[in-house]
């Protein structure tokens, strides 16, 4: 299960790309955890707001 400040892929990542490999970012940071749900990208420092609806079926896995 995930909780605030758990690391999550979600199914498609952002569109951001990651210095080193050249590859799209997908790691997102939970910051705020209630009716929405907050994402803060790890590389770009991008945060985003979704309902927790949107959330559950974008979510692809927990990294923790
Ligand atoms: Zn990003």
């Amino acid at each position: 299960m995930y909780e605030l400040g758990s690391l999550v892929e979600m199914k498609k990542p952002h569109a951001c790309l990651i210095k080193q490999t050249g590859k799209k970012a997908n790691c997102w940071l939970i910051k705020r955890l209630g009716a929405d749900i907050k994402l803060h990208c790890q590389n770009c420092q991008h945060e985003l707001m979704m309902s927790r609806y949107d959330f559950e079926r974008r979510l692809k896995k927990i990294l923790d």
